[in-house]
């Protein structure tokens, strides 16, 4: 074997003694060069061949979580070919998009929004309005008035600018429940994009990222608790009190389990649902008695479908979850689009805009009816 290596090498340096007989490049810059050339061409394919995608099978073991999907994995990518991934057709863009798309439809809602929060529409009329008539005292009025008569996501209470004066502090209904549930709503969409993105950089941050995403599940059911709870029991805060402590004590309990390491593996996917299931299944008993407390309100039954409608988005997003239907009846097809997940991701934002409805809803009825008429 020796032998033969050295009679190869030996071989290598006559025939370069040919080609450069007066030994103008010494023999050892042109091994340098070669190994440089051979090294960067292996460097280069062996690129390509690591950011390539790859089957089920390939995967190191932290990474295979569902078996019907076949191929079309990013596996242990480096961080910036993560990111730039999101251009990329793999088993994991949808993912990434449906949350993300998600995220910024809740990102323009919530900038609508405090578009017509009076301090925050103060605040963008010094810059806008002031100049030409910084004098004027009516200004912040002329705000309100015009953000009002705009685009109405939240139908302010009509009344004249002399009424709110007198009326408007105390009738307005606090903003900061509703903004609670939209914060609540962008932190899990978010959160879940980031994980579909980047997971597949190391197992590490697989983990890392895996636990963020139950946690953004569980930060935008609790959070969701917050707009109707709130508005419905304003006038019974020692009923507020309780619901919203109860859901919050809850949440907490729920991330401090989920952050705990060893829940986060496949097996316990059945178990993580359940926590899930059981926050949600937690707003029965608020909302059986807020169905009693508001029998006789005219805007129950519009509240009650928004809220069947995000029920039943929820549960059958989670069924989809649970099950892995439809990749399970056929292993493969639904590798890049229609796998279970990404028609989870779709119920979740459907779940999250039935719920925006009713609580648009509960806000308007908050504003146009106060504590001393209801109760
Ligand atoms: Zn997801």
């Amino acid at each position: 074997m020796i032998n033969t290596r050295k009679g190869s090498v030996w071989k290598r340096k006559t025939k370069e003694m040919e080609k450069d007989p007066y030994h103008l490049v010494s023999s050892d810059t042109k091994e340098n060069n070669n190994k440089k050339r051979k090294k960067k061409i292996s460097q280069s394919r062996s690129k390509a061949k690591q950011y390539a995608l790859v089957t089920y099978q390939e995967l190191p073991e932290y990474m295979k979580d569902n078996e019907y999907i076949l191929n079309y994995y990013r596996a242990n990518w480096p961080l910036k070919e993560a990111l730039f991934s999101i251009f990329r057709w793999h088993n994991e863009t949808l993912n990434v998009w449906t949350h993300l798309i998600g995220f910024v439809l809740f990102l323009g809602l919530t900038v609508t929004n405090l578009m017509h929060v009076p301090q925050v529409a103060d605040f963008i009329n010094i810059f806008t309005w002031s100049f030409p008539m910084s004098g004027d005292q009516n200004v912040s009025h002329n705000s309100k008035d015009f953000f009002s008569g705009t685009t109405k996501l939240i139908d302010l209470k009509q009344t004249t600018p002399q009424e709110m004066e007198i009326s408007s502090p105390e009738m307005a209904a606090a903003r900061w429940p509703f903004f609670v549930f939209l914060g609540g709503s962008m932190f899990c969409l978010f959160s879940s994009s980031t994980c579909h993105l980047f997971s597949c950089h190391s197992h590490h941050l697989n983990l890392f990222l895996l636990r963020i995403d139950y946690v953004g599940i569980a930060v935008m059911i609790i959070t969701s608790f917050f707009p109707p709870i709130y508005y419905i029991f304003q006038c019974d805060t020692l009923w507020q009190f309780i619901y919203l402590g109860g859901i919050t004590v809850m949440g907490i309990f729920t991330i401090a389990t989920l952050l705990s390491p060893s829940l986060s593996t496949g097996k316990y996917r059945p178990f993580r649902a359940l926590l899930f299931v059981a926050m949600g299944l937690f707003g029965i008993v608020p909302a059986i008695h807020a169905v009693i407390v508001n029998w006789t309100e005219p805007q129950r039954n519009v509240t009650l479908a928004y809220e069947a409608v995000m029920a039943l988005s929820y549960l059958t997003g989670t069924m989809f979850y649970v099950s892995r239907i439809p990749e399970r009846w056929k292993a493969g097809w639904f590798d890049l689009a229609g796998h279970s997940h990404q028609i989870f991701h779709v119920f979740v934002i459907l779940g999250a805009l039935a719920h925006y409805g009713a609580a648009l809803v509960f806000l308007e009825f908050r504003d146009n009816v106060g504590c001393e008429r209801s109760s």
